[in-house]
This record gives structure tokens, sequence and C-alpha cells, in this order.
């Protein structure tokens, strides 16, 4: 641009303007280079700068605001956590010995003291209950401390009282000192043709005396093999219990126990038990409702023994043990109890 035009360039260069030594101009171009490169480069790193401090501070606030809600969810299932944590600490849970027909009188009276004695030396982490034939239930009160082992009946008549020769109410249960009676054994239902209506009866005398019934559920191996298992045990618990009020359901604890798995040696799985405890509160729930389905004791029988126990009672509705055989021996009886502590 500063080339001179042909015209301008019409005498020697020392004479005409274009010649003449030019003007120290270095602050002129100084000042030029910052208004033209350096002041629009600042400005453009600026509004760089500016942009990207912005977005960053937008992307802040996006990721605190998914840190809260995380932090928020991650409280609410904790919470919920405990609840169920605390709801199933709040169910009792209980290690419950069935003797059956064994023991005479001094052999029972003797073991019923040796487990009291025990369980006194170490307290366990659980409720414990026996369960005798009726003869021992006096006698047997005598030497239990009804602080650490409960006592209980494995059966009542289904009537009040009067004229049926060989029978024992429930009041006369009552009034040994025992607090429990098991009613609805596969047992009974089998050898002695307990049918549902009977086993109604039973219950509710049971309760109008202050028993606290330990009721039995169970499938036979054919039912579960043709997977009415779900079925049966429903049948059961509608046709004996579900009859009672949500008061009356305080004093009823609940036995699942596979017909095949009882005496056996066949325990069935813990997965398999744990479903079946899990439906069987399910279905307690649909009736009375969830509160009282959280806390009502579902315990497991068949073939439980020390070894099986521990991952039997780990799972979350197995809230304990049904124990035939292995309650004979206070030892073995005592290492069930003892899975609690694990
Ligand atoms: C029972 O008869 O209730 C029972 C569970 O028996 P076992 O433990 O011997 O299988």
């Amino acid at each position: 641009n500063d080339l001179p035009k042909q015209a301008e360039l019409n005498a020697p260069l020392s004479l005409i303007e274009t010649g003449r030594e030019p003007e120290n101009k270095t602050w002129t171009k100084i000042v030029l280079i910052i208004i033209c490169y350096i002041f629009p480069l600042a400005f453009l790193i600026a509004a760089d700068r500016i942009w990207s401090w912005t977005r960053w501070v937008q992307k802040r606030e996006q990721w605190l605001k998914q840190k809260e809600e995380w932090i928020k969810q991650k409280e609410q299932s904790n919470r919920l956590y405990q609840l169920l944590k605390r709801k199933r600490q709040m169910r009792k849970k209980i290690v419950a010995g069935n003797w059956k027909m064994n023991e005479t009188l001094q052999e029972g009276v003797a073991l019923a003291k040796e487990i009291n004695e025990s369980l006194k030396a170490e307290k366990p982490n659980c409720d414990v209950v026996i369960c005798t034939p009726f003869i021992h239930l006096a006698s047997v009160a005598q030497v239990l401390d009804s602080n650490v082992v409960g006592l209980g009946a494995e059966n009542c008549a289904d009537k009040e009282k009067g004229a049926y020769t060989g029978e024992v109410s429930a009041a006369m249960v009552k009034s040994t000192g025992a607090q429990y009676v098991i009613l609805g054994h596969s047992e009974r239902r089998q050898y002695y043709g307990e049918t549902a209506e009977i086993l109604k009866e039973k219950v509710k005398l049971a309760l109008a005396n202050g028993l606290k019934v330990i009721f039995c559920c169970g499938e036979t191996l054919e039912e579960r093999e043709a997977g009415k298992q779900n079925e049966v045990v429903k049948a059961e618990l509608e046709g004996s219990v579900f009859n009672l009020s949500a008061e009356e359901w305080k004093s009823i604890i609940l036995a699942y126990e596979p017909i095949w798995a009882i005496g056996t040696g066949k325990t069935a799985t813990s997965d398999q038990a744990q479903e079946m405890l899990a439906y069987i509160r399910s279905i307690v729930a649909e009736k009375y409702g969830n509160e009282v389905a959280e806390d009502t004791s579902i315990l497991y029988g068949g073939s439980c023994k020390a070894s099986n126990a521990p991952e039997l009672f780990a799972k979350p509705d197995i809230d304990g043990g049904l124990i035939g055989g292995a309650s004979l021996k206070a030892a073995d009886f005592k290492g069930i109890i003892d899975a609690w502590k694990k």
C-alpha cells in the first residue's frame, strides 16, 4: 500500500517526500499491533475461557445434583434395609425340640435338666422350646428355668373336656406350666387322621387357654414332585389358622416341615426352604398384612442338625427350626441353637 504511485516519482528521491528518511514510527507500530492483534487475541482467549468456565459450572451443578440424588437413593435403600433388618431382628428366632414318643419320664427329666444347665451357662441367641410327651410336662416344668427354656406339648385335644378317654385338653397342658403346643404335625395328620377341621378346633382351644401354637405344614414327596407344594401348604393354613383374628395370630408360630425331609436325613436345601418360607410369609401378608407377616416367626423342620443349621438360619425368611431327632441329645440340640451365634 505504501508503494509510491508512478506520478509521484517525478523528481530525484532526495527532492521528493518519498525519498525522505521516515520518522521513527516504532511506538505507533507497537500501539497498532496491540490494538489490531493483542487486544482481539486477548478478547478471544477470555471469551473462550469464560465459555468453558460456564460449561464447567453447568456440568458441576449437574454432577452435584446427580450426587445428591444418588446419596438420597442410597439413604432410602439403607433405611429400607435397616427397617427390614430391624423387622427380622424383631420377630422371634426360635429353636424348638420335638421329642415325639421318646424318653421315659426319668430320661426326659435328665435331658431337660442337661439342656437347661447348658443354656443357663451360655445364654442362647434365640428362644428355645422343648416339646415333650404329656407325661413329662409337669416334671420337666419343675427343672426348667422358664426364662431360658420354654416348654410345650406335642398335641392337645380338639374337645374342651369330658368323656374322651385318653385325651389331654389344652387346659390340662397349660396347667402343667407349659406355654406352647405343637399342632398339625404331619405324623398326627398321617397316623391319627387329623384333618384341617379337627386342627382348627385344636388351635382355637389352645389359644383360648393361653398356649402359643407351633403350627406345622408341609407337603409329601409326591406333592412336591407334582409341583403342588405351595398349593398344599396354603390349603393347610387356610383350613386351620387363617380363620384367626389378627390378635389371635400373635400367638401363632409357623413351622414348614416337608414330609419327605422329616426323620429321613434328607434336608430341604436352604434355597428350597427359603423359597417356601418366603411364599408362606407372602400368603400371611395377603391375609393379615405386611406388618403382621414380618412379625410372624416361621421355622423350618426336617432333618435339621448342627451341621446344616447355620446355612438354613442364614436365609432371610427362616426364623429358626423345629427339631426332631437332633433334639434328643443336649449337645446336638445346643449345636443347632448355637447356629444363631454364627
Ligand atoms: C419333626 O418331627 O418335627 C422333625 C423335624 O423331625 P427330624 O428333625 O427328625 O426330621
